[in-house]
């Protein structure tokens, strides 16, 4: 079997990957890179990302920051547990250091290097600003690279391929398993290349950069049930992302981090071959499924800050589809194409019943459903398709919160959407370092996690933070594993 030997073996060419490799190289480290894909497809999610970072300026992440996270980690935590989460780390007990949470100590880190990683890209020829997105109007602040992720990809590439002696990328090269050493510590990984041959890589270190598992069914239906069948990933990159990196971990001992069940779930047009098809107009309309009735609150807030929740309920419904249905009004709603990316034209009908056939939903149901909700809609009209109006429904055991204007005016549309899988939550507890905690609240020598493999989301994803997410502990864990390339008490 071929056993070749660098200082650091980083797993992944992503954000995470490619943040891990330089800074590791830029800290004088000789390493490896291993990569499924081949070179003209790595990078993975973040090569189809349009990047966007949860900042307010290129200083400063966004004033919500942290306490979207906090207000996102869900459940009904112990509130002595979070008290003893965010006192600093020394006198945490060590039960808690392995806790599966949104850790404040980490969550924080990333928002203190943000900017300091945003400075770092900026060094290879990305330019960052306020860029459109596909909100009308948005609850936050956000920037993005000029070109997306590829553009990330693209000039961290470019920097790695100029320097072949320093930064080996393997391609069409799979990790399947970590080597450790007697002491317990991380020394190499196991992998196979083109043509199923086996080889190992060996390093004082290795980071784990290598995506969730949203390229990965049986992982999905293990962890989320057997309606995981009706997703899939939002863009191509996400079919390479296969979870090996979170299981070997998990293998190696790491503790588990980030919420297991979920994803960061987005609603598109299950026709379209769009990179990310979403269709997010739908709040200015009604939402029904196959059976032709309304199954959740269209307009529960803004569109930016409710879509996943959204998107997890089409996920439970019977076949996993619904449909966005329109009046005529829709076109009340300037700019409204922008919230849809699918380039398929809607279904699209003069007469209710003629819609309904387009969808194959039974006609007598479907226009039960609009006829109730039309009379459930406030006559006085206030519409304002930028703010929450607060134009809702009444008598309807399902409400709709804003938005409400009656369905009557043809013609008539309806776009078909699914639920998609941008990347799954689910990874390994790491520290301030990106060093991999074990379930015993110990670091564990030599293994690092980066980007998402590092799971820190539950429930809902606070937005545009996962490349950052990236970026910053892709940087922690290069500069940490080649630190430990010198420090003999580390090696053990
Ligand atoms: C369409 C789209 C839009 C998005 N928009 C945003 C946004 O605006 N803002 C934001 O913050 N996030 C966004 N995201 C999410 C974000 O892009 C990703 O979560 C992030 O880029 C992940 O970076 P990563 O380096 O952890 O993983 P990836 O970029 O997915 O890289 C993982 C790499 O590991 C490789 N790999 C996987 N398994 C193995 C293995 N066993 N052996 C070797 N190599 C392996 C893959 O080929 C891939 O190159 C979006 C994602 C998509 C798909």
């Amino acid at each position: 079997m071929q056993a070749i030997e660098f200082d650091v073996v980083v797993v992944g060419c992503g954000i995470a990957g490619l943040s891990a490799a330089i800074t590791a190289q830029q800290n004088g480290a000789r390493v490896a890179v291993l990569e499924r894909a081949p070179q003209d497809e790595r990078g993975g999610n973040t090569r189809y990302t349009e990047s966007f970072w949860r900042m307010k300026s290129e200083d400063a992440v966004s004033d919500d920051f942290e306490d979207r996270f906090a207000a996102n980690a869900g459940g009904w935590p112990d509130p002595g547990v979070l008290r003893d989460a965010v006192r600093d780390r020394e006198n945490q007990p060590r039960v808690l250091r392995a806790l599966g949470l949104a850790d404040p100590h980490l969550i924080a880190t990333i928002a203190e290097e943000a900017p300091k990683a945003l400075k770092w890209l900026k060094e290879f020829g990305v330019k960052f600003d306020f860029l459109p997105l596909y909100f009308l109007s948005q609850s936050t602040t956000r920037m993005g690279p000029i070109g997306g992720g590829l553009a990330l990809i693209e000039a961290l590439g470019a920097y790695a391929d100029d320097r072949p002696d320093d930064i080996a990328i393997f391609y069409e090269t799979a990790a399947r398993g970590l080597i450790h050493n007697d002491e317990g510590a991380i020394i190499g990984i196991r992998a196979v290349g083109p043509g199923n041959k086996p080889m190992e890589i060996r390093g004082r270190s290795v980071i784990l950069a290598s995506g969730g598992f949203e390229g990965n069914q049986e992982m999905l239906s293990h962890y989320m049930g057997p309606q995981a069948q009706f997703i899939r990933p939002v863009a191509r990159g996400g079919h390479y992302n296969r979870g090996e990196g979170v299981a070997m971990a998990l293998e190696a001992g790491a503790a588990s981090c980030g919420d297991y069940g979920s994803f960061h779930a987005q609603p598109v047009d299950p026709r379209s071959t769009d990179i990310e098809p979403v269709v997010l107009n739908y709040s200015y309309g009604i939402l029904v499924n196959d059976a032709g009735q309304r199954f959740t609150d269209e307009a529960p807030g803004m569109v930016d800050a409710t879509y996943e929740a959204v998107a997890r309920i089409i996920m439970g419904q019977r076949h996993g589809i619904a449909y966005a249905v329109f009046d005529a009004g829709l076109d009340d709603v300037e700019n409204w194409p922008v919230t849809v990316r699918s380039r398929i034209p809607p279904l699209e009908a003069g007469s209710l019943d003629e819609l309904a056939g387009l969808m194959e939903v039974d006609a007598r149901d479907f226009s039960a459903t609009v006829e109730a909700y039309n009379q459930a809609c406030p006559v006085e009209e206030k519409f304002d398709p930028l703010r929450t109006d607060g134009l809702a429904t009444t008598g309807l055991a399902l409400r709709k919160s804003h938005w409400a204007r009656p369905i009557v005016r043809p013609p008539f549309k309806a776009w078909p959407m699914i639920c998609a899988n941008c990347f799954t939550f689910g990874g390994v507890k790491i520290d301030e370092r990106a060093r991999v905690i074990n379930a015993e609240g110990d670091a564990i020598p030599g293994l690092y996690a980066a980007g998402e493999v590092a799971g820190i989301y539950y429930r809902v994803y606070t937005g545009a933070t996962s490349v950052m997410r990236g970026a910053v502990t892709g940087r922690l864990a290069g500069e940490d594993a080649a630190r430990r390339r010198n420090s003999r008490e580390e090696q053990r």
